[in-house]
């Protein structure tokens, strides 16, 4: 099973198993049970984990379990494709709503059904339960379901936050109409109290008054949206080894009523996100693998498809913003096939690592540094001006003239061809970015090497 696979499982499992309605795993292609979670146990009377081993091992199926009076909802879901439901009946003659959903595999395949059992209301709680199960391991997915499932608690406005490096920034927003791009993406230190105490006591928390809390809202812009009464609660995962439970993020529902969230809403919430941190850890796990294929093996450096992947979303969000600049370093290893020629391609990979090396030592958090190709590198700078970009080019520059490199009983120096571009208004996608700071580059590759370029305008019409 690829890791995807295990994980996309074990998440699926792990909710399984806090579940309080009875799940079963069923199989698509002979109807055997493959799995069922402490809720089914108990509904049909099971005693301990000896006899599910022994049930699962004797290949039950699902008709040896429940029967339905006409076709089971699993043989229509055979049939259909789609979430089927129906009453059956346990061993005990106990009656059940049954509902049979097919499981997605990664591969975009569904050799099996998800099959909930349940005999009386559905509450949110196992709604939520539900809309999780069936996700994929997908956090935007997952993003999603959290806050829609959050209609159970009346409220103006929503927000996800998920914090990374002590900083925690708005993922997923609703309700905040015309401030809604302003919403997304903001970012908040997480040193403000209400922070600190949701992330220590891992409980959710009402403020009265959010006008009257240090912290609450870094901008203007947000106090004058109205949010006065305030719940929120952190997306706590499940203790580790040392008992230690990782925060998220949090959740916040605002209203613009003094007085609104009451402690049945809190309790409400807190049980909700004690189901959405377990599946926000497995997310989490999923996305660090993402990550890791993001990068290039020899320099480890983020690799092309990820930069214009992360570059997209950065434009989105620059450009949303007014005045929020964002530049591109694009970079090139002066005359490197020589390099190559006289110390061996195995010295050129020193370099490529050594150069990878002092990029990423001069870029800032937000920042990524990128293999573009061969020997051609890229800095992709989220807030970064013009000159900011300069600056810091400048300083790599200078830092490579310090460095040098041996190679046996040679010494050598090794130079950087840049250009740089900024994302202003009728630049507006990140190709033509790249493509003028590429521009900037050959300037300098063109007038002696080992240079700096910020894009000019006519550059573009010398090139044509
Ligand atoms: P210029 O100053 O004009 O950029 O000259 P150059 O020699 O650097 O440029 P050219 O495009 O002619 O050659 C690029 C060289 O980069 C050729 C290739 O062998 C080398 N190169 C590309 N990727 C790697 C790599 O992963 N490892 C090593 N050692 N060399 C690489
Ligand atoms: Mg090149
Ligand atoms: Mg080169």
């Amino acid at each position: 099973m690829s890791d995807e696979k295990a994980l996309l499982y074990k998440q699926r499992w792990d909710l399984a198993n806090v579940a309080s309605r009875g799940i079963l795993e069923v199989s698509l292609e002979d109807q055997r049970i493959l799995g069922f979670n402490p809720a089914a146990e108990a509904l049909f009377g099971l005693p301990g984990h000896q006899s599910v081993a022994r049930i699962l091992a004797m290949g039950f199926h699902y008709s040896h379990l429940l029967v339905s009076e006409g076709s089971s909802p699993i043989d229509q879901l055979i049939k259909t494709g789609k979430p089927e439901q129906g009453i059956a009946r346990d061993m005990n003659d106990q009656r059940y709503f049954v509902e049979a959903s097919p499981l997605t595999d990664i591969d975009g395949t569904t050799p099996t059904a998800l099959v909930v059992l349940q005999s009386g209301h559905e509450s949110a709680m196992q709604k939520l339960t539900k809309s999780l199960l069936e996700s994929t391991l997908d956090i935007k997915t997952i993003l999603d379901v959290v806050l829609d499932s959050m209609g159970e608690i009346p409220h103006k406005a929503s927000s996800i936050m998920l914090t990374q490096d002590h900083v925690a920034q708005v993922v997923r927003s609703q309700g905040w109409g015309e401030m809604e791009g302003f919403v997304s993406g903001l970012q908040i230190p997480i040193d403000a109290p209400h922070f600190r105490s949701m992330e220590k006591s891992g409980k959710t928390l009402i403020l009265d008054d959010v006008r009257l809390q240090e912290g609450w809202a870094p901008t203007p812009e947000l106090a004058s949206f109205g949010i006065v009464n305030q719940l929120s609660g952190p997306i706590m995962g499940k203790p580790d080894a040392e008992g230690k439970r990782k925060c998220h993020g949090f959740l916040f529902l605002g209203s613009d009523e003094v007085g609104h969230f009451t402690e049945r809403h809190a309790q409400k919430l807190q049980d909700m996100l004690d189901i959405i941190g377990a599946t926000f850890d497995n997310a989490r796990i999923f996305a660090e693998i993402k990550k890791l294929s993001a990068r290039d093996g020899l320099t480890g450096l983020y690799n092309r498809r990820y930069m214009e992947e992360f570059l997209a979303g950065e434009i989105t969000r620059a450009s949303r913003r007014k005045d929020e600049p964002l530049s591109a370093i694009m970079i090139d290893i002066d005359d490197f096939k020589k390099f190559n020629d006289t110390h061996g391609h195995a010295a050129g990979d020193e370099v490529l690592k050594k150069i990878a090396f002092i990029l990423r030592e001069h870029i800032r958090g937000g920042d990524i540094a990128c293999r573009y190709g061969g020997e051609e590198l890229a800095l992709i700078l989220p807030d970064a001006t013009g000159e900011d970009a300069n600056e810091i080019a400048k300083r790599i520059k200078n830092k490579l003239a310090e460095t040098s490199f041996s190679f046996g009983d040679s010494s050598t120096q090794v130079t950087l061809s840049m250009g740089i571009a900024t994302f202003l208004k009728d630049v507006n996608d990140g190709k033509s970015l790249i493509n003028d700071a590429d521009l900037a580059m050959y300037w300098s590759k063109e007038h002696g090497k080992n240079n700096v370029k910020v894009f000019e305008n006519d550059m573009k019409i010398k090139e044509k």
